[in-house]
This record gives structure tokens, sequence and C-alpha cells, in this order.
């Protein structure tokens, strides 16, 4: 039962959890939330919100939240409290001696997709401006970065095509590797209800999500590929669309390069991406495949959305790549109800990706070899910057083993239990000389940390998120921060440790220089989100009230580029030791690794993660429903309960993985994107056995 008591006052703002970006107001009792009530002016979510945004208030206020800065000398000491002045001198001192004793590159940044897009600003600036180096990385390093290299490569900019309200118009809509009723609620109500008024969906899952029959929603097509081969089949419907004559000659000769093309529709047409090639590899019918492809080509407007399914592989860039072919090739780019739109997991991974927090990557996606780019930073922040990219966070981690890197500041952000192979990450970290964990909660990252910084909730600050449909959404403070600093001016504060000359007042400030660098950037100011409500980028003078749809008259590149997409077999390997495929993801009442939403008591949560197996699997083990089990790989072990269930084939099992006590990294491996370095979250081969429970 909760007492809510009679709100006194109110203001709007977003959602903390996940890319569909739903806007709030917030209603207070003097300094306590009492209710948040969906906002009917949010442009992304129109009133509508799920469970888990509507009790999105409570962790503010749990107990477990850390309000005053701490240090350890040694990770196995006991906490010591101290002042926020003691402990940014403190990080500043190691940080200095560290850079003197084993060089410039020896320490680092992490930031998070659940900053503001001010405080990843600004964390990358510290690094740079600061730590004079690049090694500067974000959590989107482990879900969307093959986005960003391969939407960049193919259409020239890092971002999902349309709109939200785009779907409205589509005819058919292809889901890959996305599970939206789960992950991205609010948005999942729009598409059933274009779905429900007649338009065809095309599913392409190795689990059987929601959307694959759910009342009054029923898909056209489940393409159930086996974990992994995603490339394969999106390269096999390619083939469908060229062998069948359903390319749209018109748009890629307009639009597209020609050339690009005509190599890419002769590498398609290759006997090894015909569908019956394919159904050997992926185990989807080559029926369901040609079908599949000539609804997407033949069917009127046809969306991609897609999601970590497509992007956590070692062909992670290969498939954003492939999805981008079949776009262009179909004509589907560049108008409402079509196009290619990622959905982005947390709250502003499209924001942290924009805010350059990439090690190669300056705001707005210019790469930091650039001279005119670097430039700009150089006269306003008044320091020479390193050409030369920096480190990414496996990067980091693997430079700690050997022993060459030695301190890292992480903002918002639970590696240890985020990350892939655990185990990898925990020797990493044990290895630093100083690390210094900036959160709300004493997390798992924070068990190896010599620094603890207390964190602030969106509740607490001013700034903006960024959704997944590159819509600038205001985030507004509704009580002061309960340890004194924004996680903003925490950052501010460090880096005057550092001894740079920095003077933000306000967020706006932020987001001012923000415009003023960059150009996607130039038309943004908290004036015109107070005016406009929200805006999407690219925001500037050839387009002051934003871009819902982007590639409408031509690509950010200039042509559209069609790439190759050889598949390519994972090393992840099935054997007799590990048989099983595991792929991972998430549930609809938790958010990410649970820090927020397992101290929120609102609502009955999901209390644990359980492993899906399929009922033959499971009959072959002697596992029964709701039996401990054993999931072990070559990386790592951990224990959980079993579902029996036929949502998962044979020979797959699936679980999440927002509880520290299942750890469900402990299995994941090192193998990651061959381009970004995303991990292949998607595929482990595992075993699973009973077991008497933890
Ligand atoms: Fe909206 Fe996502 Fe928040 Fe749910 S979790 S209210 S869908 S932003």
């Amino acid at each position: 039962v909760i007492e809510l008591g009679m709100p006194e006052w109110s203001t709007v703002t977003t959602c903390a959890y996940c890319g569909v970006g739903c806007s709030f107001k917030a209603e207070m009792k003097g300094e306590q939330v009492v209710r948040m009530v969906p906002y009917k002016e949010g442009k992304a979510n129109r009133g509508h919100s799920c469970v888990k945004g509507r009790f999105a208030y409570g962790y503010a206020t749990h107990k477990d939240r850390i309000l005053n800065p701490m240090i350890r000398e040694k990770i196995t000491d006991p906490w010591r409290e101290v002042t926020w002045e003691e402990a940014l001198a403190h990080v500043a001192k190691e940080f200095r001696r560290i850079q003197y004793q084993y060089g410039r590159g020896a320490i680092g940044g992490i930031t998070s997709s659940r900053c503001t897009n001010e405080e990843t600003y600004l964390v990358q600036k510290l690094v740079r401006q600061g730590f004079g180096n690049n090694n500067v990385d974000t959590c989107a390093r482990v879900c969307h970065s093959p986005t960003g290299y391969g939407l960049k490569t193919t259409f020239g900019t890092s971002a999902g095509t349309q709109d939200f309200d785009s779907v409205e118009h589509a005819d058919v809509v292809m889901l890959i590797g996305a599970n939206p009723t789960d992950a991205h609620p609010v948005f999942a109500s729009r598409m059933k209800k274009r779905l429900r008024e007649g338009a065809k969906l095309i599913v392409i899952d190795p689990r059987r999500i929601d959307l694959v029959r759910t009342p009054h929603v029923e898909a056209a097509y489940h393409l159930p590929l086996r974990p992994g081969t995603n490339v394969a089949v999106l390269t096999a419907l390619a083939h469908v669309i060229v062998s069948e004559g359903l390319v749209d000659e018109a748009f890629v000769r307009e639009r597209c390069e020609w050339d690009a093309f005509e190599d890419w529709a002769e590498f398609v047409l290759q006997p090894e991406n015909s569908p019956e090639a394919v159904e050997k590899v992926s185990g989807v019918p080559a029926e369901t495949i040609r079908a599949a492809a000539r609804l997407y080509a033949t069917g009127g407007n046809a969306a991609i959305y897609y999601g970590l399914g497509v992007t956590e592989h070692s062909q992670g860039s290969t498939a954003v790549m492939a999805i981008a072919n079949l776009a262009m090739a179909t004509g589907n780019i560049g108008r409402p109800g079509v196009g290619v739109n990622p959905l982005r997991g947390q709250n502003n991974v499209q924001g942290s990706c924009d805010m350059g927090s990439f090690p190669h990557e300056l705001p707005g996606y210019r790469h930091i070899s650039d001279e005119a780019t670097r430039a700009i930073y150089e006269k306003i922040w008044g320091v020479k910057l390193d050409e030369e990219p920096g480190l990414r966070i496996n990067n980091m981690l693997d430079a700690a083993v050997e022993g060459s890197f030695k301190g890292i500041y992480i903002q918002g952000e639970d590696i240890l239990q985020s990350d892939p192979n655990t185990r990898h990450v925990a020797e990493g970290l044990a290895a630093m000389e100083c690390v210094v964990v900036h959160d709300l909660f004493l997390n798992e990252t924070a068990n190896y940390a010599h620094v603890f910084l207390p964190g602030s909730t969106f509740l607490e600050k001013d700034g903006t998120f960024i959704n997944a449909e590159r819509r600038i959404n205001r985030v507004r403070k509704v009580m002061e921060p309960k340890s004194r600093y924004a996680d903003w001016e925490a950052t501010q504060e460090l880096a005057r440790a550092l001894g740079l000359n920095w003077n933000y007042k306000h967020p706006s400030e932020i987001m001012d220089e923000i415009a003023a660098t960059t150009p996607t950037f130039a038309g943004v100011s908290y004036d015109l989100l107070e005016r406009e409500g929200s805006v999407q980028w690219p925001c500037n003078e050839k387009a002051p009230l934003g871009t819902p749809v982007m590639h409408v008259d031509g690509f950010v590149r200039g042509k559209g580029k069609f790439v190759r997409t050889a598949y390519v077999a994972t090393d992840e390997k099935t054997g007799p030791r590990f048989p099983l495929l595991l792929t991972t993801g998430r549930i609809l009442t938790q958010y990410n690794v649970g820090a927020q939403t397992r101290r929120t008591d609102n609502v009955v949560w999901h209390a644990e993660d359980r492993l899906e197996i399929h009922p033959f699997d499971a009959e072959n083990r002697g596992i029964r429903d709701g039996d401990w089990v054993k999931l072990a790989s070559r990386a790592g072990e951990t224990t959980l309960r079993a579902k029996v269930t036929n949502r998962v084939a044979p020979g797959v099992v699936y679980t999440t993985f927002h509880h520290p006590d299942t750890q469900a990294n402990v299995v994941t491996t090192e193998y990651a994107d061959w381009a970004t370095s995303c991990p292949e979250y998607k595929v482990t081969a595992v075993q699973v056995s009973p077991s008497n429970g933890p």
C-alpha cells in the first residue's frame, strides 16, 4: 500500500529507464515524489507508460543510497567516509601520480547511457582535456556500438532513421533481435496498434517472443534462427530480393553508389547465400526466408526495427549493414513508415554516443583524426588533442591485466555485472591502483573501487536525454541532490581538482557548448526545448525544429553505400562439453542490472533470473520446471532456477542478467564484434545440469 498524499506541485521530466523516453509529470509533496503521471503532451509516449517508468522513483530514497564520498587504500580495507573535498583531492593526486609513473595513457574514464548528455559530454571532455588522452568509453560499447559502425558506414550517421510516429504508416514491420513488449513497452503498444490495424509482421528471433502470437496480433512469419546466424539469414533475404527482381532500381540508381550496389548484388547471388544453403546454417526453412523477403520487398511501406539481438554478436556490425542493405535495395528509407530503426536499450544510449564518449570520436560522430574537428575543441578547451583513438573498455581491462593501465573513473556503470566474462573484468579492476566509482549504490564494481563518489538520480538534476528516435527530452530537477552534487557538478569539481578552469553554472551552459561545437546540435538550446517540448536532431539552420525522418532527399554521407556482408560463423562452438547455445535478454519489470528496479518495491518485481529451457532438453537432463540448475560455459558457471518452456527451441537456452546473485555474465565469453568489440552476449556454448542450488 502506498501512502500517496496530495501532491503540492509537479514538474515534467523524462523516464530514466529505456530508450523510449517517456515524459512524466513528477507529482511532489515537498521534496518527496508521490506519483509519476504519464504526460499527455510527451511526444514519445502521448500519455502512456509502462510499469517500470510509473514507479521509477522509489530507488531515489532507498536506504542503500550512499550519500557521502568514501576512500580506502586497498580494496580489502573497510571504507572510510570523507568530505567531497578530500575525496576529489585524493583522486586528482592519485591520477596525476599514476600518469607521472606510468604515462599519460595509464588512466581513462567510462560514462553511462544512464547519464544526461551534459554529464556524458563533461566526462569525455574531462578525459580529453584533463587526462590528455582519448581513453573514454561508454556502456553503448556493449550494446549499440555496432549500430554506430554499421549505419555510419552505409548511411553516414549513427541514428535511427524514423520517429516513433512513423510506425503508424508502416504496412510491414520486420522485427529483428528485439523484444519490445519487454524492453520497449510503450513503443510496443504503438507497434501492436498498427499491427491490429492490419500491418504485417515478420519476426526474426531465436525465441518465440510475445509478438509472434499475442491477442489480436500474429506474425505473418517467424524465422526462429539458430543464435549467431543473423548475417546469413539477412543476406539470404537479400538473395531473394535480387534474384526475384524485387530491387527498387530507380531508388538505388538515384540515391546509392551504383558500383557498390552491383558488387553487392553479385555477392548476394552467390550460392552460399541462397535460402537453401542458409537453411542448413540457420535452421530457418528456405521457403520461410523466401516468403519473408517477398513480403518485406513488396508489402508496401516496410520498416525494420532491431535490438541487441542484432548487435551483440561477433558479426554485429555486419548484421547492421545487412539490414541497411535491405532497406536501400527496396527503397524503404527516407519517408514515414519505412526505415532502419535501432531500438536503444537504455534511456540515453543514443545521447551517450552522440556526445563523443567513444575513444575514436568527438561529439557528432566526427573522427578524432580529423584535424578540422580537433581544432574546434582545441580552441575552446585550450589543449592539444591526441589524434590517435584511445582505449575501449575491453582494451582498458586488457591493459590493466598486462600492467600498463592503472586508474579509471566510472560514472553510472556497473561493469562487473553488465560486461561479459566477469572473471576477466574482475582481474582488470583488481590490477588497477585507483578505481573511482561514481554511482548511487555500492554496486558490484565498487567491490574493486578505492574511491566511491555518491551519484545523483535523474530526479536530482537538470539535463537532457535522447531517445531511440533522436528526440532530445528535458530532464528536470525535482529535488536537491541528496549528496550535495548532481553528477555534472561532481565531474566539474573533479576537473577543478585536476586544475581545469570549468565554470558551468547550469547544464544549459553545457548544452550551449555542445551546440556551438556540434553541427547536428547547432540549433539546440534549453529555450528551444522549453518552447517545443522536445526536438529530434539534426536540429540546426537547415532544420530549426529538428528532423523526424532522416535521409529524405539524400543520405548523410551523400549516396548510400551497399556493403558485402559475408557470413562468418562465430568461434563460439557447441560440442560434447557445452552442447547448448545460451542467449540473453531482459524482462518487462526489471531494468538492466536491476540496481534501480530491485530497489523500487511499489510493485511485485520478478525476483530472480530464470533459465528458459525447452521441454526436450529439460527432460533429457532430468530437469523440471522450477528446479535449480547449474549453467556452465568455458568462462565460468552459475546457478539459477529452470523455466521449462517451448519459447526457446531445442538446443537453445535463455536467461536475463538483472540479478547479481545469478551474475549471468559469469558464463558469457570474451568474443566480440569484429569492428567495435561489442561483446557476443547472444551466443555462448553452455551445458545445463541439475543442481542443489547455490
Ligand atoms: Fe517509457 Fe521505457 Fe520508461 Fe517504460 S521504461 S515508462 S517504456 S521510457
